[in-house]
């Protein structure tokens, strides 16, 4: 069958026709790396994912993972996957040195093989690098080294039975020792890779409360919680007090684990503290949770990255299968002699197609763009700059992590319906990208929590600033646009949208906000999605000025490439953003039934 994951062409558009990539190879810092490495390591990548990923992520999906006597055994053909992967040092093209735009788009590239096996490494890489950031050199030696070589493994423990969405409700305690170290003692659910029989040991970073500590998320401490202990010459010791008490039995992501864990139900259970607020050193509360953000704002974008490759896959998948498939008549040719059809020649094919490719090469772009502003920030010298740029991440965050995952899973549903009955079989992948994807709105916080992050915090932070900055640089491109007479309608209905949103922000902040935060919170999700949508115009207006720049001239198969950009923009900007302005003129309308309506009422 043919194994799709990503558009090869689409990517290198992305990376160097609409990012200037073979530039910031220029600078000191990326100048090992230019457009022909950066091609082979894309190439390498594609083949790792398809030869290996690919294949193991069918099996994974079909045997699951194994619990038994507190042991998990992950899917066989994970174990090979993860040795080439970590062999190759995949993992590490996150640091430093390399640029993040090729770190994003070649692990991109595994997400959409296999997302299931990508929660181990990602998720080892990521602690270890919270780990190194917050505790210093010594602890870097001691833990972190081994995690983000790939030889260790690594979670993030926040979540307990009645402790999810609202991390200040949880009770995991920690209690401190004479010689330094604490004991940790709680249950913890839900936790990805916690017992594993991949890595030889498991370094946990788990969320507790130090006893004495405040009530709430003031009160939270970040701990380092070996499986097994390591000695602080860097040896192993005894194994540690944590025990997988069972894993669940999913929907999806079948090959990743999710362990429930009991820490200290011997009394045995030791960590170190690595953030937090133990009540006898005085005044750091709420560190232990500061840092565990600083972790997840790279996961979100991460997770948002997991929704684009899963909606790439799914939609290259539906285009192929609607290109082969034959049912029906052409309508223009409805007579009984005339050939059946590839069911792309029906409009309503055509339209979803369409909308789900014009997502996912903006989901490409978005998150390809977040991850060049990093970049940008590491090779300029100028302080206003980087706090601008880094005002737009992280205002695009909240968007990134719960539009991306929003889309991946309608994108993923598209595609099961292009394929009709047989998508809803397991003969086709595109049931199981569906099955896959739903997870990412939930975890790293639900999409509903991004949009009150979204509302709450981001459109303030910095008194507006980086909101207002978000939507200049939106501005930049229909300016740019406007040169160009063929594309300057679809830019004033653009900078009208733009102009729409910022009037909603300010509805909802100084009208609806201060009579009721309640119904203000109510329109945060719709507000989330339709700044989306803008943001997707704007990335494929982008890319239709780029591409109406070159088509004429270009060879057949570029003056395609560039034909589907111009045509996406066209349809998005016409077809999708006046319901957009529809969402918009929603909240401003506020209607208030939401939250007005009684809890008997809803039935
Ligand atoms: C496969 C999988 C892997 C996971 N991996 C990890 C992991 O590695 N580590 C870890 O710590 N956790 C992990 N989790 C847990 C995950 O992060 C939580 O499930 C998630 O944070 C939601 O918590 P909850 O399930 O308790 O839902 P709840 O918090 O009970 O939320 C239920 C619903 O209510 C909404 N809601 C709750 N509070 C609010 C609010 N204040 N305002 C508006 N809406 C609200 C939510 O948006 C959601 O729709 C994983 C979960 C799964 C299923």
């Amino acid at each position: 069958m043919t194994q799709l994951i990503a558009d090869r062409r689409d990517i290198e558009f992305v990376l160097y026709e609409m990012l200037d990539i073979e530039g910031l190879c220029n600078h000191e810092r990326f100048n090992e790396f230019n457009k022909r490495t950066i091609n082979m390591m894309i190439n390498e990548a594609f083949n790792l994912a398809i030869k290996e990923f690919l294949p193991a992520n069918k099996e994974g999906d079909k045997t699951g993972c194994e619990f038994e006597n507190g042991k998990v055994e992950i899917p066989d053909s994970y174990h090979r996957a993860l040795d080439l992967y970590t062999e190759g040092e995949w993992v590490q093209l996150a640091d430093p040195g390399c640029p993040g735009v090729v770190g994003m788009i070649t692990n991109a590239l595994f997400f959409g093989a296999c997302s299931s096996i990508m929660m181990y490494p990602g998720l080892s890489y990521g602690t270890g690098l919270l780990i190194k950031g917050i505790g210093g050199e010594d602890i870097a030696n001691r833990f972190s080294k081994k995690m983000l070589a790939g030889k260790w493994g690594g979670t993030m423990v926040l979540t307990e039975p009645d402790a999810g969405s609202d991390l200040g409700a949880l009770t995991t305690s920690a209690k401190r020792n004479p010689d330094g170290t604490y004991s940790i003692s709680g249950n913890k659910i839900f936790i990805s890779g916690g017992e594993q029989n991949y890595h030889e040991n498991i370094i946990h970073a788990v969320l507790a409360r130090i006893e004495g500590a405040p009530e709430g998320t003031k009160g939270i401490s970040l701990f380092i919680v070996p499986k097994i202990w390591v000695n602080e010459d860097g040896n192993l010791g005894e194994t540690n007090d944590v025990v997988c008490t069972g894993i669940e039995d999913k929907m999806g992501l079948k090959g990743s684990c999710t362990c429930s864990l009991t820490f200290g139900g011997n009394g045995k259970c030791r960590g170190i503290l690595l953030a937090g607020s133990d009540p006898e050193d005085g005044d750091d509360e709420g560190e232990g949770l500061k840092g565990m953000f600083n972790l997840m704002n790279g996961a979100r974008i991460n997770v948002g990255a997991q929704g684009y490759a899963i909606a790439s896959s799914a939609y290259l998948y539906a285009l192929d299968y609607a290109r082969k498939r034959v049912q029906g008549k052409n309508l223009e040719k409805m007579r009984d002699e005339d050939p059946s059809v590839p069911i792309i020649e029906h409009p309503d094919v055509r339209r979803m197609l369409i909308w789900m490719k014009s997502h996912v090469d903006g989901m490409r772009s978005l998150i390809l763009y977040v991850t060049n502003l990093t970049d940008l920030i590491e090779i300029s010298d100028d302080d206003d700059e980087k706090t601008r740029c880094q005002g737009i991440i992280d205002f695009l965050i909240p968007i990134i992590k719960a539009y991306c995952t929003d889309k991946a899973f309608e994108v993923s549903a598209q595609a099961v319906q292009i394929y009709g009955g047989y998508g809803y079989t397991k003969e086709y992948p595109v049931e199981m990208l569906l099955r896959d994807s739903k997870i990412f709105s939930i975890y790293e916080g639900t999409n509903g929590i991004q949009s009150l992050d979204l509302l709450g915090r981001k459109l303030a932070m910095k008194k507006g600033k980086a909101f207002m900055d978000f939507l200049e640089e939106i501005k930049k491109a229909t300016t740019n646009a406007k040169n160009n007479a063929n594309l300057e309608d679809q830019a004033i209905k653009l900078e009208a949208a733009i102009d729409k949103i910022a009037t909603v922000a300010m509805h909802l902040g100084t009208k609806i906000m201060p009579k009721s935060i309640s119904a203000g919170f109510s329109f945060s999700k719709p507000f989330l999605d339709a700044t989306g949508d803008i943001v997707m115009a704007w990335m494929l207006l982008w890319r239709s000025t780029i591409a109406s720049q070159k088509i004429e001239g270009a060879s057949k198969k570029d003056a395609s490439f560039y034909e589907g950009q111009i045509k996406s923009a066209e349809y998005y900007i016409y077809s999708v953003i006046p319901g957009t302005m529809g969402s918009l003129d929603a909240i401003i309308n506020g209607n208030d039934a939401i939250v007005t309506m009684s809890d008997e009422a809803f039935g």
